[in-house]
């Protein structure tokens, strides 16, 4: 079975190509020749991960999912969520969003936080969502070279290192995003 994963973001791929079964061939956007930047313009993360999925359904006509991820910080009732893309500013890079977050929490004690992905799936007519969640915690300053967005300064619970200092394999596996495609391959099986 062929299934697009509609995103530009090639660490999300690599993620995500570790935990699918052969069975299911992955194309990217690339694949399908699609280099349009797909609008995330809802203000929830569930309505930006069903925008993407309908935009490629309409576009393109194939089935296909999306992913639409948010960093939730309790201290900050939840914010960036929907927003964590441009935390920074209209045209932030993943430090300057990382900086903006240590420095609006310079002062809070509480650090938890927690990662929410939303997998928005289109298949065969039908629209469903799968959830993961990754609890943790927020540090004061970055830490690790691997992975991407706000990975440097996100401590899973009940790890020692952050999701920048883990493998790819470790981090697919207790991760958010993990935790929501391992839903979506259930519901295929
Ligand atoms: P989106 O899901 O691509 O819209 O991502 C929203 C924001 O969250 C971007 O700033 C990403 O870099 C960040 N983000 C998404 N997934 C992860 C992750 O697994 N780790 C760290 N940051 C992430």
């Amino acid at each position: 079975m062929k299934l697009v994963f509609a995103t530009h973001n090639l660490n999300k791929l690599k993620e995500v190509k570790l935990l699918l079964p052969q069975t299911i061939e992955l194309l990217s956007l690339t694949d399908i020749g699609c280099h349009d930047d797909i609008p995330e313009t809802a203000d929830t993360i569930e309505a930006n991960a069903m925008l993407k999925v309908k935009y490629i359904k309409d576009n393109y006509g194939l089935d296909c999912f999306a992913d639409d991820t948010g960093l939730e910080v309790q201290a900050l009732n939840n914010r960036p969520g929907v927003y964590s893309a441009r935390y920074g500013g209209a045209n932030a890079t993943a430090e300057n969003n990382m900086d903006t977050l240590l420095k609006n929490m310079l002062s809070l004690e509480n650090r938890s936080a927690r990662f929410k992905t939303i997998i928005a799936l289109s298949f065969n007519g039908d629209d469903v969502l799968f959830e993961g969640i990754c609890e943790g915690s927020i540090l004061q300053n970055k830490r690790g070279g691997k992975g991407f967005g706000y990975d440097p300064i996100f401590l899973p619970s009940g790890y020692a290192q952050t999701f920048a200092e883990m493998s790819l394999q470790k981090k697919s596996e207790i991760g958010h995003r993990g935790k929501a495609i391992r839903k979506l391959i259930a519901y295929f099986l």
